[in-house]
């Protein structure tokens, strides 16, 4: 029999042996020990039953430290069941408990003399109590976990050759639900030597990351459990929005899968696992943020962990600039303001300033001040000025102010601001000009009232116009029966604002209309107003206005009506100055005038047998000495025109231009040239060119006349190719159709209107002149004699004055359309380089001119309307300015959307109109190759795309030298009048 003390020894030989072959088993970080049975150097007092099994012996471990083992070895006895059960063990609380047992087990075979006895496996077990249960044992109790055997390494051979080998195994058990538990282990005849037993479970240990830190964690009591844990963020930190931190502890006690973090709060950035307070002169606005960023410029900060920077003094942070963005200051004043003044309407135009105050967000507001002459004192303006596009939040540089009062003066002020100007305390920076406002016609007449409705008359009064704009001298009433087919009406007037309408139809619609009239003109009609008179009586009443005295009165009237008409008629149908004028006869505007002394109308001066005499009808004899020639401006048909000063004593001196007749004259070329003089003379409008006088009693003979700065407008306009706003040019064109409005309801036709025949002010302030039509025609190189005789300048003339030598303020309307394109285009020839023959057939064949480059849609449908082949379409100039004074209050109607100023005629193949084949050619031949890649970049790979170019797209190619822009659009402005002319000719230019 082999005693179980002489195995002893091996134990200890092997314990040291075995830890340096497996140094991986120790206590990870991951554990918590809830036993160690070699930690303990006391006795481990563990209960052993029978007393003769199991048995507690000290030993050594490999740093010869003493630990207590527990053995068996009753191999030679048959029938053992030796139980050992440990202390009460506390689970914590532990879900799933590790048991991790290193033992020694004898190979029954290395045992001498062996029995059948013998075994080589031993059983483990647990019993869970929530106590301690004391020293006795029950085997039934227990739950058996595993039997347990060694491994490969079984321990071989003789004790001498020290083969023997530690086994490790690790048993798990759990979920447990009471407080602890007692392990056991049954030795059923096997030599054992029990080396040590742990028993430890998992915990995730706490840690710190993403800023967040997650507590010590016990695992799941399932292998596959994964604990879902909350972080909790660290000083200074905050949870992401929505995203909460989470981890998940696994069973091995790692953390795995985090979602959500913590990030560091406005005013501290991270550093390792901690927020830091962002530095002096540093701040971090919100927890979004990465990194705490320099103080932006012109703000600071002297303290730490901030949020935001303070601006420094003077400058300033708008409610919408996010912190990031650098202090600001109000900018400075609008620089060069400069103004036009047209009757009551004044345009301002300024630059931007030279300091936006470091912001983008610069508008302009106006100030408007009426100041009194004597003594000076101003008040603000009033809502009875309009401003046009607005009078604050302006983003362009110009405003278009309305409704001023006539002959008064004003202040405005043109202030720059910026988002941060309302926030400033600094004083504020005007541009400033004072004005002051030329006549003007009255405003629309008040309220219109129908004082008594009659059979055949209609009592009318009315109130005054809201502004005068001078004196009234008469009222005009104009109207007509509501359901007449043709477009006659009649009028009458009255020095009050009252009036009595008579000669009306019973139980007929009328329609009445008013304007007034003061020095400077009619005023716009009022709104329509209906009345119908009231029923004829059926019985035979003789009423007064049926009163035979009456009845001849109106007759006797109506016949001299008639007979003026005739005259008048008779007159117009003559040719004049060598010239027919106005061949009213069979025009659809018909005035029957019950005429009143001082009623304007144009009368032509060849009525006067004696032109000496016509002169001096309407125009005033100069004394020769009061005008001193100074320059000459150039050479006219029948002399010098000159420039200088009109120095009429007791009045201011006026510049003057003065035309002279050159020595040598006939008494017919002195007839002719003063003529222009009797037409100018009865002529009092801002936009017609006006005459100071002549000299007609001294040599030489002058024509003396209001001076015009900039010369004639063609010319003016090319000087100054693309350097006016749209809202200028159509401002010069308002004038335009104002001055011809004035000579249409004064009865003149001028049959030559075009924009050589136009001059120009140093206000910018256009008017018409060229009266003398003989003379202007025979002098206007344009002019060319047409088939039906008589001189005429095809390219603005309409169709059916060409024709038929049907001049009227229609076909004055088709000029003015000319010289709208004219204008739109800074001085283009209309129709380019087309012959006349040519230009004739192209309208005949209804092609129109192209709208001009960069010009408005609704521009260009104007000219179009004016151009209109039946002349009873044509606008009349009335609705011209209408039309155009609404473009200028909504500004955005004067864009032109790229791409819809193109000639309809673009559709064409460019290739076979234009000298060059490809793109490529045409910029070789212009010496603009450079821009290749540009154009092919942006698409431009025909010359078809290329014609559709405006100034606009140019630019977006990104060629900023204006030089450049303006070679390339003068090139595809030939291109686009090459195919203009080949659609109408056929033939290549
Ligand atoms: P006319 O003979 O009227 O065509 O005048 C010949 C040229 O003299 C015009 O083309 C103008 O350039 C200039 N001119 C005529 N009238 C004036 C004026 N009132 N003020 C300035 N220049 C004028």
């Amino acid at each position: 029999m082999v005693s179980v003390y002489t195995s002893w020894p091996w134990i200890t030989l092997y314990l040291h042996l075995c830890y340096v072959l497996n140094p991986g088993v120790a206590q990870t970080a991951k554990e918590v020990v809830l036993l160690d049975s070699k930690a303990q150097q006391t006795e481990l007092e563990w209960i052993s039953y029978p007393p003769n099994g199991w048995e507690e012996i000290s030993g050594l471990d490999e740093s010869y430290t003493p630990i207590r083992t527990y053995q068996v070895c009753r191999v030679m006895e048959p029938n053992q069941n030796n139980w050992l059960r440990t202390n009460w063990i506390e689970k914590r609380n532990a879900q799933r408990i590790f048991v991790e047992l290193k033992f020694t087990l004898r190979d029954c075979n290395s045992l001498p003399g062996m029995v059948g006895t013998c075994k080589e496996t031993f059983n483990l077990y647990y019993q869970e109590t929530d106590s301690e249960v004391g020293r006795s044992m029950q085997e039934t109790q227990y739950v058996k976990i595993d039997t347990i055997a060694a491994d490969e390494s079984f321990t071989q051979g003789d004790l001498g050759e020290r083969k023997m080998k530690l086994n490790t195994e690790v048993r798990i058990i759990g979920p447990l639900s009471r407080q602890g538990f007692y392990l056991a282990f049954q030795d059923v005849g096997a030599c054992i030597a029990l080396v040590s037993v742990k028993v430890y479970y998992k915990k995730c240990w706490s840690i710190i990351e993403n800023l967040t830190i997650f507590p010590d964690t016990v695992t799941g009591s399932e292998f596959s459990s994964l604990v879902e844990v909350e972080g909790i963020c660290v000083n200074n930190a905050e949870e992401e929005a929505d995203n909460s931190p989470k981890m998940h502890c696994s069973a091995e006690g790692e953390w795995l899968v985090p979602i959500g973090k913590c990030i560091c709060k406005a005013g501290f950035h991270q550093k390792g696992d901690a927020c830091e307070p962002c530095g002096r002169g540093y701040y971090k606005t919100s927890s979004q943020d990465l990194q705490c960023s320099r103080c932006p410029m012109h703000s600071f900060v002297d303290r730490e962990g901030s949020r935001r920077c303070d601006c420094d003094d003077g400058y300033y942070r708008a409610f919408s600039d996010p912190p990031s963005a650098a202090c600001t200051r109000p900018p400075s004043a609008p620089q060069n303001l400069v103004y036009n003044i047209n009757q009551t309407m004044l345009s301002l135009e300024w630059n931007p300033p030279a300091d936006t105050g470091g912001r983008n967000d610069v508008t302009y507001r106006v100030r408007c001040q009426h100041c009194s002459w004597e003594p000076e004192e101003c008040k603000p303006c009033g809502p009875n000025v309009g401003y046009f596009p607005a009078q604050s939040q302006l983003v362009d540089t110009y405003v278009n102010v309305v409704d001023l009062l006539a002959h008064a003066n004003y202040t405005f002020e043109v202030e720059a601001v910026n988002g941060v100007s309302d926030l400033s305390r600094t004083q504020r920076l005007f541009a400033t000009v004072s004005i002051a406002t030329g006549q003007a016609a009255p405003s629309m007449v008040g309220e219109v009232i129908k004082e008594k409705v009659q059979q055949r008359s209609i009592q009318l009064s009315w109130q005054e116009p809201r502004q005068l704009n001078g004196a009234i001298t008469e009222y005009e009433i104009k109207y007509y029966k509501k359901d007449q087919k043709d477009r006659t009406y009649s009028t009458v007037r009255a020095k009050s604002t009252s009036a009595t309408v008579n000669n009306l139809k019973p139980s007929t619609a009328y329609v009445f209309q008013i304007r007034a009239f003061t020095q400077a003109g009619y005023g716009t009609f009022g709104p329509r107003m209906e009345i119908t008179t009231k029923e004829e009586e059926t019985a035979a009443i003789v009423s007064s206005e049926q009163n035979p005295v009456i009845i001849i009165a109106v007759v006797a009237v109506a016949g001299t009506i008639i007979l003026v008409f005739m005259v008048f008629g008779f007159i117009i149908g003559r040719r004049h100055c060598g010239y027919s004028k106005a061949d009213q006869e069979g025009d659809e505007e018909l005035y029957f005038q019950f005429k009143i002394p001082g009623s304007k109308s144009y009368i032509d001066p060849e009525t006067n047998e004696d032109p000496n005499r016509a002169v001096h009808q309407f125009a005033k004899e100069l004394d020769a000495s009061y005008v001193q020639i100074e320059r000459v401006l150039g050479a006219g048909q029948f002399g010098e025109v000159c420039s200088g000063r009109l120095k009429v004593p007791g009045k201011r001196d006026a510049a003057v231009a003065i035309k002279t007749l050159k020595v040598g004259h006939t008494e017919k070329q002195k007839k002719d040239f003063l003529c222009e003089a009797s037409i100018m003379g009865q002529f009092d409008h801002p936009n017609v060119v006006h005459l100071e006088g002549v000299v007609t009693r001294g040599k030489p003979v002058m024509i003396v006349t209001e001076f015009m700065e900039n010369g004639s407008l063609d010319a003016f306009l090319r000087i100054h190719d693309g350097q006016f706003t749209i809202i200028q040019l159509v401002g010069m064109l308002r004038g335009i159709a104002s001055g011809m409005r004035y000579l249409a309801d004064m009865g003149y036709v001028h049959r030559n209107l075009a924009a050589r025949n136009v001059l120009v002010n140093s206000n910018l302030v256009c008017k018409v002149s060229d009266f003398g039509l003989s003379r202007t025609i025979n002098d206007d190189p344009e002019a060319v004699y047409s088939t039906t005789g008589g001189k005429i300048s095809v390219r603005w003339t309409a169709p059916e004055a060409i024709q038929f030598r049907k001049f009227t303020s229609a076909s004055d309307v088709w000029s003015y359309g000319v010289v709208m394109w004219e204008v739109m285009s800074f001085g283009e020839r209309p129709y380019w380089d087309m012959s006349n023959q040519d230009v004739m057939k192209a309208l005949e064949e209804s092609y129109r001119l192209p709208a001009p480059m960069d010009c408005a849609p609704g521009l260009h449908q104007l000219m179009l309307d004016c151009w209109k082949k039946d002349r009873g379409e044509r606008p009349k100039f009335d609705q011209i300015i209408s039309i155009l004074d609404k473009m200028i209050r909504n500004p955005n109607t004067l864009k032109s959307p790229v791409g819809t100023c193109t000639s309809p005629l673009l559709g064409q193949s460019l290739s076979n109109v234009s000298a060059f084949h490809s793109v490529e050619e045409w910029l070789v031949a212009i010496k603009m190759e450079r821009y290749r890649d540009n154009l092919t970049a942006a698409g431009y790979i025909s010359l078809e795309s290329v014609a559709r170019m405006s100034t606009e797209d140019v630019v977006r190619l990104g060629i900023t030298q204006v030089e450049h822009q303006k070679r390339l659009m003068s090139s595809i402005q030939t291109m686009r009048a090459r195919m203009f002319h080949l659609h109408h000719t056929g033939v290549q230019v």
